[in-house]
């Protein structure tokens, strides 16, 4: 510093130097170490300081990109073993239904009985697979569904059709409401609007009672669908509630009731519905049922459809 400067000359670049530095170190406290940092030309302290802050920035930068290299080519590994599995267990799958599909006599009762052991334990594992392919698309980011005119009703209808055999093995009575009602389409991706009611229904006859019943009501509100999954059965207990929409996360008294399960339907169902600008919440009491709730524009882009039709 030079000798000939005054207090009050000193306050002034103090003052003019944390103009510069506090909205860098702002940036960084948010995790945003992208600010560089010009080397003033005043002062030997200051030049160092810079300096100094540089060099750090710098160094967080080059590790924060290693890291991402490393978490890239993990989630890379993960969704190649994935899909390498996914290969044979559908070639298994197809050839266990070609045998249960062939005629009575053919096959021994017992042969049979172990054979769809065989074929509930193929489907689970492809099911976690198809679940794991999911989550680590959400995490990269990289959606390329396609975006269409969705019937929500039909959907919803035939969703319910090929879960009859679930369905009825749990005696539960499923009701759309209104009855034969036509609704407005939504603009969605078919396969993440498939995806979610499919979980909603699924979750709200696992988890029932035997006999109960399960209420799946449509209603348009505003330019909005709001999609309700209402059953009597076992409820979520209220220290389970805000972990509900977590990753891997099952209650415990659900896990009893169905031991098989992932604990990662809802967490994907939340993300797709996130992603197109929806809102998905419950109300629960345990012992009397749950009720689920999605909200969800009629034309629900993905975030970067949206930003291309709003211009
Ligand atoms: P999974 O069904 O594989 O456990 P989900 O992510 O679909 O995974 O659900 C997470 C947890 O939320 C379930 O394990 C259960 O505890 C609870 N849950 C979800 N839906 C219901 C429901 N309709 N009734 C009671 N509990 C539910």
């Amino acid at each position: 510093m030079s000798d000939q400067i005054t207090l009050d000359g000193y306050k002034e670049l103090v003052k003019k130097h944390l103009d510069i530095l506090t909205p860098i170190f702002a940036k960084a406290s948010i995790g945003d170490f992208t600010s560089t940092l010009e080397i003033p030309d005043d002062s030997e302290e200051f030049v160092q300081l810079y300096a100094g802050i540089q060099i750090m920035l710098e160094v967080i930068r080059d590790q924060l990109a290693q890291l991402n290299r490393e978490n890239q080519i993990k989630t890379e590994f993960l969704m190649l073993a994935a899909h390498q599995l996914r290969t044979p267990l559908t070639t298994m799958r197809w050839n266990i239904e070609a045998i249960l599909a062939s005629k009575q006599g053919l096959v021994s009762d017992e042969l049979r009985r172990n054979m769809e052991r065989l074929h509930s334990g193929n489907l689970k594992m492809i099911n976690l697979i198809n679940d794991l392919l999911n989550i680590t698309r959400i995490e990269e980011q990289k959606h390329e569904e396609q975006f269409r005119v969705v019937d929500p009703v039909e959907t919803i209808n035939q969703i319910i059709k090929e879960q009859d055999p679930l369905i009825k093995r749990k005696k539960i009575s499923v009701k759309v409401l209104p009855e034969n009602t036509t609704m407005p389409k939504v603009m969605t991706s078919p396969k993440y609007f498939y995806e979610t009611v499919l979980n909603l229904l699924v979750n709200a006859v696992k988890y029932n009672k035997p006999n109960g019943q399960v209420i799946i009501k449509i209603e348009e509100r505003a330019l909005r669908l709001l999609i309700t999954v209402q059953d009597t059965g076992i409820g979520i207990p209220d220290n389970e509630k805000d972990r509900i929409f977590t990753q891997f996360f099952r209650g415990q008294k659900a896990t009893q009731q169905e031991a098989e399960g992932t604990g990662l339907g809802l967490f994907l169902v939340k993300s797709f519905i996130d992603r197109f600008g929806g809102k998905i919440w419950f109300e629960s009491k345990e012992g009397v049922g749950s009720t689920f709730f999605v909200d969800l524009p009629i034309i629900a882009k993905p975030q970067e459809i949206s930003e291309t039709l709003d211009k």
